[in-house]
């Protein structure tokens, strides 16, 4: 019935058989790379696969080879020593950092863009400018290379509160504030005695819904920097899926800005910031592999960001995500996004002379207006990848080998019709601070379910053969299915069976759609 009846984790390598001559080298250590790992070694064209720096799972598909994707000379080496055909670089930081330009140089086949491509992840304003230029549908932003600049802007936006200064005596004349910038002025001024003979005793600030009183400044000013906004704070630059602060008033907005620009918590990332409008719709991610001339796109995926059930708390690399949606991208949408977004993208990159050779990966929000994109990507999602490949047919390898021989119009993307959905599981704390070194049980239980598939992120295996959690995101189980409801019902069935200490998963990955479709 499926084609995916077991995961890999503990089979054999695939063997030496005709046909089967390319040797790969995959770059990363996350769930992605592991996916790649996987879909690459069941190509039979591919021969061998290597990872770098690797994790546990990828350990069991090839070989890990012990160098970090910072070290370019290693790798570049290394692949020219071991006759490598193709390299795949998983994560963006290395694609920013030149990485791909570095091995091209020295003859190599690279999967990825050139570092100049890749600032349209790497400066969110580069993005932002190259939307504007090429008409792409984006939130409207502003850049800022200052705090106090960024900070006069947010205090500018409107509150409408009625500030009514009281003491004892008399009650003094209300004013309206229309700024939070107004309404800080005026609680300032009522009191400060040097504005006032007789300062006032408290505040009256009266809003829409609300009315309250105060006795002092700072507890005024707060109620003021409460009163609800609708803006985001991006740093400009990497920031490992963190730097973004979705905020819900004026307080997170100038904490926002406090952490990027002033305690500089990503630094030269934060050099510049954008602030630009919230947008409201549900989420999606569309990817597309492009040879800078044809776009190719892959079936939709939406993930989850947020850390726990309900999309409650912090932004997190992933804690999960689905694929197909179909009910929330019909063709119609697709077509529109591929005309407005993907293709003026490439176009626009190759006009400015940055061609994009890899996966374009736009963010988008659906709003009402239609979709937006809130960010660009330029490498395969995470997890966005754990769900897709195991519903491609077609050779993955063919198709990165297209791209990078810039024929990408001669092969075609096909797609099993099967639902599946991933659900991430996390070391306790994360994205917060996390322990590491936890021994992992359960996995070749899993492994046994059918339809299901476990993918190794943050893993290792120690000197004993036992495999440990190593960072945040551990693992991600893929469940597959007929429907969405049984690829989800796969999946938690199978993250059920794995354990180690303080692991943790949300509970609702593809509820939604498989309740409302
Ligand atoms: P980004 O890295 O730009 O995709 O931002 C990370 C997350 O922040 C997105 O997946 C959204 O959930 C949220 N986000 C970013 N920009 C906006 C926006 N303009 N409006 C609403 N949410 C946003």
């Amino acid at each position: 019935v499926s084609e995916v009846k077991r995961t890999e984790v503990g089979q054999p390598h695939a063997e030496r058989t005709t046909g089967k001559t390319k040797r790969v080298l995959v770059i990363g250590k996350g769930g992605r790379e592991h996916a790649l790992c996987w879909a690459l070694s069941r190509s039979p064209r591919v021969e061998r696969v290597f990872c770098a720096p690797g994790n546990a799972g990828t350990a069991q598909l090839g070989r890990n080879v012990a160098l970090e994707p910072s070290d370019f000379k290693g790798l570049a080496r290394f692949a020219r020593h071991e006759e490598i055909d193709l390299v795949v670089i998983g994560p963006e930081e290395p694609l920013c950092q030149g990485l791909a330009d570095h091995l091209r140089d020295q003859g190599l086949k690279v999967f990825g863009p050139s570092a100049e491509a890749a600032e349209l992840e790497g400066s969110k304003l580069f993005a932002k400018d190259l939307m504007k230029q090429a008409g792409i549908p984006t939130a409207e932003a502003k850049v800022f290379d200052n705090a106090k600049d960024a900070e006069t802007y947010v205090l500018s936006r409107e509150v409408m509160l009625t500030i009514r200064p009281r003491n004892h005596h008399s009650i003094r004349q209300a004013s309206s504030c229309r700024t939070a910038a107004d309404c800080l002025e005026m609680i300032n001024a009522v009191f400060d005695p040097r504005d006032y003979p007789n300062p006032a005793l408290e505040v009256e600030i009266i809003g829409r819904n609300q009315k309250q009183v105060f006795r002092k400044g700072p507890e005024a000013r707060e109620f003021v920097l409460r009163q609800p906004l609708g803006l985001v704070v991006k740093a400009d630059g990497l920031a490992a899926g963190k730097g973004v602060e979705v905020c819900d008033d004026f307080r997170s907005a100038l904490d926002a800005i406090q952490r990027i620009m002033v305690r500089r918590e990503f630094g030269k990332a934060g050099d510049k910031i954008l602030i630009e409008e919230r947008l409201e719709g549900p989420e999606a991610s569309v990817l597309a592999l492009t040879d800078g001339r044809t776009i190719a796109p892959f079936d939709i995926a939406q993930d989850f960001k947020r850390a726990f059930d309900n999309d409650e708390g912090p932004n997190t690399g992933g804690m999960g995500a689905y694929s197909p949606t179909t009910k929330l991208i019909t063709p119609e949408v697709m077509a529109r996004i591929e005309e407005q977004v993907l293709v003026p993208a490439v176009h626009f990159m190759k006009k400015r002379r940055r061609p994009f050779q890899g996966v374009l990966y736009a963010g988008l929000i659906l709003t009402e207006q239609g979709p937006k994109v809130l960010e660009f990507n330029v490498r395969f999602g995470d997890p966005e990848c754990q769900v897709l490949l195991p519903r491609l047919k077609s050779d993955l390898y063919d198709l990165l080998e297209a791209v990078v021989e810039e024929r990408l119009e001669e092969v075609e993307l096909q797609w099993d019709t099967r639902a599946s959905v991933c659900v991430t599981l996390v070391s306790e704390g994360y994205p917060g601070p996390f322990e590491k070194d936890k021994a992992i049980s359960g996995l070749e239980e899993a492994a046994r379910l059918p339809d299901v598939l476990v993918f190794h992120a943050g893993t290792k295996t120690n000197h004993e053969g036992r495999v440990l959690t190593d960072g945040g995101r551990v693992l991600n189980v893929v469940g597959l299915g007929d429907t969405l409801a049984q690829a989800r019902d796969r999946a938690y069935q199978a993250a059920a069976l794995i354990r180690f200490q303080g692991r943790r998963y949300r509970s609702d990955i593809a509820l939604h759609a498989v309740e409302h479709g």
